[in-house]
């Protein structure tokens, strides 16, 4: 059966990072009192280009399910038609989606969870926690409800070049500070000098907190048996990074099931 044709009122924008060009937009959907939507699926943009071509393009939704809105983050890619049209939407202006859409989903029963994202690849990230942690997402106004993390470790390791390409970063700050079983681990690659903050790559972290789980209660994950799958990671990003971290997860003796991912490009 053919999926409807949902209309986006974009009901607000802010500018997450002037030098990365993001933005992050508020929609609502019109006619519509409820988007069911699973946290970490995609919506499919459509609209015509300068062309007369239709075209579509997927964006990870940012939030957890509110009402009828959702919440997109993403940056203006040079030369592209999608993302220019929507970061150059104006408040009261509207887009026309499929979906929801994808299997980026927190798998069940959940269990200790590893996110890793670099860039604009933090959307769906964004969504997980808001759902996990709904009370403290102040930001705008995620499910309502109790904690759903089930007191489960969640990690959130979040990586860019600069400090201003770590998007929500007073967000996931706030949220690690209320919830001792969230640990926020943003990374820089070219951090400047007052950085205080981890320096490198998303997977030198990733290594470094198997290492530590497995010297508490935890054992780490093995090629077979029971603990291979107390764990969870999920990636999401550009397909560079992605592969690269979920290889490495791999040669450390992690399966396949573990490791959920979401690829830009
Ligand atoms: C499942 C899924 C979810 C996605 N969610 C998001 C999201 O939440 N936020 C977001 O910003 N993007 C997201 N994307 C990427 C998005 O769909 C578009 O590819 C991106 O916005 C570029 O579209 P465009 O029309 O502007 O550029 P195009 O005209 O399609 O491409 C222009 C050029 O940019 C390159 N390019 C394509 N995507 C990117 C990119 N992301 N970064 C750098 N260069 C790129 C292309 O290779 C091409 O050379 C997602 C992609 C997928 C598959």
């Amino acid at each position: 059966m053919a999926q409807p044709l949902y209309t986006a009122h974009l009901e607000n924008k802010l500018l997450l990072s002037e030098p990365a060009q993001c933005y992050h937009l508020e929609f609502s959907i019109s006619g519509l009192n409820s988007f069911d939507f699973i946290p970490g699926q995609f919506v499919s943009m459509v609209s015509v280009d300068p062309h007369g071509k239709e075209q579509t393009r997927a964006y990870s939704i940012a939030s957890a399910p509110a009402g009828n809105r959702f919440d997109l983050c993403l940056n203006k890619v040079e030369g592209g038609f999608f993302s220019n049209k929507l970061c150059d939407m104006e408040p009261g202006q509207d887009v026309r989606f499929y979906g929801p859409n994808g299997f980026f989903t927190l798998r069940q029963p959940l269990t200790d969870s590893i996110f890793i994202a670099t860039g604009t690849g933090i959307a769906p990230m964004r969504g997980f926690i808001q759902h996990l942690f709904p009370a403290s997402g102040s930001e705008s106004s995620p499910e309502s409800g109790k904690d759903r993390s089930e007191g489960r470790r969640i990690w959130l390791v979040y990586g860019t070049r600069h400090e201003t390409g770590l998007y929500y970063h007073q967000y996931f700050e706030k949220l690690a500070a209320e919830h001792p079983n969230f640990q926020y681990l943003p990374t820089l690659s070219r951090p400047q000098e007052d950085w205080k903050g981890l320096h490198g790559y998303v997977q030198d972290h990733v290594v470094e907190l198997l290492k530590s789980r497995s010297n508490g209660n935890h054992p780490a994950p093995t090629a077979a048996g029971p603990a291979t799958f107390d764990i969870h990671a999920y990636i999401c990003g550009l397909n560079k990074m992605v592969s690269s971290n979920r290889q490495h997860l791999l040669e450390l003796g992690w399966q396949r099931k573990q490791i959920v991912y979401e690829r830009y490009d």
